[in-house]
């Protein structure tokens, strides 16, 4: 993941998810799944752990270290656990919306977080408020709660299979409930989920990276519109959203959210930034003396870029990696203070050279236009900025957080104008094309809507939230 830039200034995944079933070590586990993944959220983190009768849970606000220390995991204990790391616009990033939820319903205890968003969750939301339903969150998941406890079916899976249908939206779901470990991934399959073995246990989680550090196997990806219901001595795989589910992946986990030590979808991400770099250089090239990503996500295309075009790949901007949350700000102003703290031009390598900068996207365009300013300040005689994804002109309602698509640089500006304002002496985004090929995946599984404006989840039509929900949604946010 890149590093932590302006927080308005970029796309923001929401949440990662961890899941194990039967292993002494839950906790441990647990909190190592969410360790791995804590580029997925930064605000909050929580885990659940159950021996199935009662649920132990400890959440809170902050980074996965330091909300947990030895004596919190003590508490955690049971076989079972699921934990989630959180990230959520200013607003609703209390700690009475950090998941995973845990309530006590008619069948006992059940715990549950998810990644992604249920875009008709404010409709369900009010509709179960008018019967009578009271919240203690704004958050989706205790929306779905509300459903699985209602309903009336007798077994476990239809009465989340139930509750399963009647939501529209990306998300990955994992529910603790009956000695079972429940993992579901919505209809279109746009959040990751994947499922792992550990010894004799299961285990799931948003990315590979999380199996990496336990020294879990990774078995699949858990299938679109799929739930799979982990007990005792079995995993049985169900299809509550019938067997035409077609998946549409989200694109952006490739280009930034994911680890590029992660495997989505069978594909290597680091693999995949770098074969975008590639193609960028053969759609893009540039007359260069030095070809410098903006760290960390521009590193694995930038160094694709120089291969393929021969220019010298250098780390031309230093990462400052120890960057907090707060900071003293001098009280005279210094230019570009915010971007210099965590981004310092290696000038000896900059000074009078032709630079190709590689950066993942452009957003509002302030943190590109900031980075332009810094490396010609350090002496660059040309800058070429070259992106790795098409430009972003669209809000995502599938669990990441974006600015209104009015606030997108490339919503606004043709790629001239948008040249012209970040300050750069060529500017160009892969195509589409250059994008799936570097992935090798067909666009028609995916997700693109930031990019191309086609949302997945129709925006009319049985299923789907209606246009004028989704500007409700997104304004809420
Ligand atoms: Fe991913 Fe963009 Fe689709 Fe959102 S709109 S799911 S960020 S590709």
């Amino acid at each position: 993941m890149s590093v932590e830039r302006d927080k308005n200034d970029h796309f923001h995944d929401e949440c990662g998810v961890f899941g194990v079933f039967d292993h002494p070590e839950a906790a441990n586990l647990t909190y190592l799944g969410l360790y791995a993944q804590q580029h997925r959220g930064q605000e909050s983190a929580g885990i659940v752990c159950t021996d199935g009768h009662s649920f132990h849970s400890h959440r809170g606000m902050g980074l996965v270290a330091d909300i947990f220390h030895k004596s919190e995991i003590k508490e955690l204990t049971g076989r079972h656990g699921i934990g989630h790391v959180r990230y959520s616009t200013s607003g609703d990033s209390g700690l009475r919306n950090c998941q995973p939820f845990s309530f006590e319903y008619a069948h006992g205890g059940i715990s549950m977080c998810h990644n992604g968003n249920i875009v008709n969750a404010p409709e369900l939301r009010k509709q179960l408020e008018q019967q009578g339903s009271i919240f203690q969150s704004t958050s989706d998941t205790e929306v779905l709660i509300h459903l699985v406890a209602r309903s009336k079916a007798a077994t476990m899976p239809e009465r989340l299979s139930e509750a399963v249908r009647q939501l529209a939206g990306g998300f990955s779901l994992l529910v603790l409930v009956e000695k079972r470990l429940v993992g579901v991934r919505d209809r279109d399959g746009i959040r990751p989920l994947v499922l792992g073995k550990l010894d004799n246990s299961w285990v799931l989680a948003s990315e590979t990276c999380a199996f990496d550090l336990i020294g879990a196997k990774y078995v699949r990806d858990v299938e679109p519109g799929e739930m799979v219901v982990i007990e005792e001595n079995s995993l049985t795989s169900y299809k509550p959203l019938g067997n035409d589910c077609k998946p549409h992946f989200c694109v952006f986990e490739y280009v930034y959210f994911a680890r590029p030590d992660s495997t989505l979808e069978g594909v290597n991400v680091y693999k995949a930034r770098y074969q975008i770099g590639v193609e960028l250089a053969k759609e893009s090239p540039a007359e260069a003396d030095l070809v410098i990503p903006v760290p960390d996500s521009g590193v694995p295309p930038a160094m694709g870029f120089a291969e393929a075009s021969g220019i010298p790949f250098q780390m031309g901007l230093i990462r400052n990696h120890y960057v907090g949350r707060t900071f003293i700000e001098p009280k005279q102003s210094i230019r570009n203070f915010g971007v210099k703290l965590k981004l310092n031009p290696n000038r000896e390598l900059i000074r009078g050279k032709r630079v190709v900068l590689v950066d993942d996207s452009i957003v509002r365009g302030t943190t590109s236009r900031k980075i332009v300013e810094m490396v010609r300040a350090a002496g660059a005689a040309e800058i070429h900025m070259r992106i790795s994804s098409p430009p972003t002109k669209h809000s995502c309602f599938y669990g990441v957080d974006t600015p209104d698509a009015d606030e997108l640089m490339a919503n606004k500006m043709d790629l001239e104008e948008m040249r012209k304002a970040i300050g750069a002496d060529s500017l160009a985004f892969v195509s589409f094309e250059g994008m799936y090929r570097a992935v090798g995946k067909p666009r028609e599984s995916h997700c693109d809507a930031c990019f191309s404006g086609v949302y997945p989840v129709a925006i009319e039509g049985p299923r789907s939230p209606q246009l004028s929900l989704l500007k409700t949604f997104n304004k809420k946010r």
